[in-house]
């Protein structure tokens, strides 16, 4: 195969875009383009393998193998040299196939008699679509040049795949985009909605891949280049000298790809193999993607982030497909987006009825936005941009974290009957939102709701919560380019007891660090954040900012009672430490004149095993502890509480954590100290009930959940539930939790 040079590489691109011109089926057309790269490349054997699901390739078409093979032969991805090229996404060039890592024998395919190996993925911005493989009986290396000119072949099968230009019968050859996906993202907004795909971006579509004259493609390529390279001075000259430090970076990096000469000459390249400017562009952005997903190092993924960022840009002035492409903003529209900033969402308005986001986080400002306007929001949807076409029917189940796209009617269906039944139930709520959550046997248990954002007191109404059991102060501190002000903070802590209306509120001080990561604090690179430099610890150290917190509480409360409390103590000294802090503020503003709290309360959040072992002065000096039940599982199990994988190994009604929870009610009723549990557990009936169970008088919870949890403690006998609780335990078992269900399903 002496081929690789720019003209025959042109050649075969020529060829292929011939038979994409010509009348035929999907199949027909694979057919062809087989036989056209074997004779161009002057391999024995040219096969494509495309997905037919999202674990299995197919044999799709061959030149050289067994005819009968075709869509008999399949493999999973990571299993054989095919399954090993689409699991790496990277080339497998094998002189000697047989004796390489992971060959599989396929008989069926007639394969035995050919030495080398050389695969390659068809992907096409990030996603992978096949494998294109060409075989030799003669042993031997396949030169970089001839890689080079078959990757160049398989980005045009990519782009004629996208397009649809094999489409045909069979799973693996079936249209793009029409078929249902799941998507398993977080939890950021709870609620679900149905509607249809409003992409924030649509994607770019390359409709010419192949070019006849490189001359008038590097033309292009040049003037797109020279005019994203004038944008991003300009941006930079916007900046002015306030502009924020992280802006400028990112902007300077920006400055140093668009002038970077690799870059250029790299896609230069790919054009004079023949493709168009754009495919040229979306090649090394392919490229990009896929080093990406495999750099450990999270500084080179932000930089390869920012080339991604600009290959974007370059896209849309080299096809002028703008941001804002006409399409019409569908029926109840659910923005899907990369990731969004609130101004954007803010320019939306309220006329969306869900979110999901390929990135985001839930302390995101796009996440707060969404929540003050409750409406649903699924973050970390993976890929979910490479599948979604604008307009594609789309359920948002905010409760789970999971995104349906283009659901089966039953899958549609049931999503329907769980709105309705969560609005009857709502409806249902509302006539006992005024009663006690009083247990069958006279147990009356307090419940609050959490809340963050001033948008959240008015459900303290609506929800029947007697009262804001935990307010997260990180809110107003993520939300801003700088540290917000004492008066500001004063002035909505004001507002927070006044929309309270006399009902408590316990506010935490700031919980920063682990995934809360503040815009303006330096970021210290921690190897596991969560265990970290966070919440209190940051407070203790960097005493300014939680005096100046405590100040603004304190006139906040202006002659009202105040309840405040320390997040993540994990020992005495800690907590003792915070409470001097805080009377020694407290006499401060006496002396200055300011007005004194009617009352004042201070408590600790139990989040981390060792308090629960703290010595009885503790429990004695706190006039009341918090369990927050997110981080306490997370330690207890050592399970990471935002990894899917292990935080569900371990169920919160398993019986080394109830019996651990038990503990430390009963060390707080030797001191009368009241505790509360304010972790998201507390929302969940079931949980709720058996937390209730075992001793404890007040819960914290989602407003949308207080509902939910007062009406099953209303039907339930607290006595009952605890002989239950107490007999799963002894039977041992390892959670209680089938127990409780098998007795709760048997009484009704
Ligand atoms: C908790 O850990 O349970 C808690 C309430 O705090 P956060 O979720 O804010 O860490
Ligand atoms: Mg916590």
């Amino acid at each position: 195969m002496p081929k690789g040079s720019e003209s025959e590489s042109r050649k075969l691109l020529g060829r292929l875009r011939d038979t994409l011109a010509e009348e035929g089926a999907g199949q027909e057309r694979l057919d062809r383009i087989t036989t056209i790269i074997a004779d161009s490349m002057g391999t024995d054997v040219c096969s494509i393998y495309l997905f037919r699901d999202a674990e299995t390739l197919e044999l799709c078409a061959t030149e050289g193998l067994n005819k009968e093979a075709v869509h008999q032969t399949r493999m999973r991805v990571g299993e054989g040299l095919v399954g090993r090229v689409a699991r790496s996404r990277n080339p497998v060039n094998a002189p000697d196939a047989p004796s390489a890592r992971g060959f599989r024998f396929m008989p069926e395919t007639g394969e035995e008699i050919f030495s080398s190996f050389l695969g390659l993925p068809i992907q096409r911005l990030g996603e992978t679509l096949g494998v294109l493989v060409v075989q030799s009986k003669e042993s031997r290396l396949y030169t970089d040049d001839e890689v080079y000119a078959l990757e160049v072949v398989a980005m045009v099968l990519a782009e004629m795949t996208e397009l649809g230009a094999f489409q045909d019968e069979g799973a693996a050859m079936g249209a793009r985009h029409t078929q249902q996906a799941l998507f398993r993202g977080g939890v950021a907004q709870e609620g679900a909605a149905e509607g249809h795909v409003y992409l924030h971006e649509p994607r770019v579509v390359v409709t010419n891949p192949i070019a006849d004259d490189p001359h008038v493609e590097r033309k292009r390529l040049e003037d797109a280049m020279s005019t994203l390279r004038g944008t991003v001075d300009e941006m930079l000259g916007a900046m002015g000298k306030k502009a924020d430090k992280e802006q400028v970076k990112v902007l300077e990096a920006y400055r140093m790809f668009a002038n970077s000469r690799s870059w250029v000459r790299r896609m230069q390249e790919n054009i004079g193999l023949g493709l168009s400017a754009e495919a040229a562009v979306e090649k090394e952005q392919s490229a990009t993607r896929a080093r990406m997903e495999s750099v450990p190092d999270a500084y080179l993924r932000e930089r390869l982030h920012d080339l991604d960022d600009l290959s974007n840009r370059l896209l849309r002035l080299l096809t002028g497909q703008g941001k804002d492409t006409g399409a019409e903003m569908p029926d109840n529209p659910i923005l899907v987006a990369k990731n969004i900033g609130p101004g954007e969402l803010l320019d939306y308005g309220k006329k969306l009825k869900g979110i999901v986001l390929e990135e985001g986080s839930v302390g995101s400002h796009a996440a707060i936005v969404a929540r003050a306007w409750a409406i649903p929001l699924v973050i970390n949807a993976k890929r979910i941009l490479t599948e979604a076409l604008n307009g594609d029917h789309i359920l948002v189940d905010g409760d789970q974290g999971v995104v349906h796209l283009r659901p089966e009617d039953s899958v549609a269906a049931a999503f329907r009957d769980k709105i309705a039944m969560q609005t009857q139930a709502q409806e249902r709520y509302a006539s006992i939102r005024e009663k006690p959550a009083t247990s069958l046997d006279g147990q009356t248990i307090t419940l609050n709701m959490n809340a963050g954002l001033m948008a959240d007191l008015p459900s303290l109404v609506g929800s029947g919560a007697e009262g804001v059991g935990l307010f997260r102060t990180e809110l107003q501190f993520l939300t801003r380019a700088r540290v917000p002000r004492r008066s500001e903070l004063a002035s909505i802590y004001g507002s927070v007891m006044d929309a309270a209306k006399g009902k408590p509120v316990v506010f935490r001080t700031l919980d920063i660090g682990s995934d809360k990561v503040l815009p303006y604090m330096k970021p210290t690179e921690e190897p596991n954040p969560a265990m970290g430099w966070r919440a209190i610890r940051v407070g203790l150290d960097k005493k300014g900012v939680m005096r100046m917190q405590l100040q603004a509480l304190i006139r906040a409360a202006n002659g009202r009672p105040l309840a405040i409390m320390f997040p993540f103590v994990a020992q005495f000294d800690e907590f003792r430490d915070a409470r001097q802090h805080l009377l020694d503020e407290l006499e401060r503003e006496k002396k200055m004149g300011h007005v004194m709290p009617s009352d004042v309360k201070i408590g600790a959040m139990l989040e981390t095993p060792s308090l629960a072992f703290a010595p009885q002065q503790f429990f004695e000096m706190a006039d009341f502890i918090s369990i927050g039940g997110n981080d306490l599982k997370q330690f207890f199990f050592a399970a990471d509480r935002e990894n899917e994988r292990v935080r569900k190994r371990y169920d919160t009604l398993n019986v080394s954590f109830l019996s651990f929870l038990g503990q430390i009610v009963a060390r707080c009723n030797d001191t009368n100290t009241p505790v509360s549990f304010c972790g998201e557990d507390a929302g969940r009936p079931i949980e709720a009930m058996c937390f209730s169970a075992i001793g404890m008088r007040s819960l914290s919870m989602r407003p949308a959940s207080i509902g939910p949890v007062k009406s099953l403690l209303r039907r339930t006998d607290l006595s009952e539930a605890k002989a239950v609780i107490d007999e799963a335990s002894a039977s041992g078992a390892q959670s209680v939790r089938g127990a409780v269900m098998d007795w709760l399903t048997g009484r009704s």
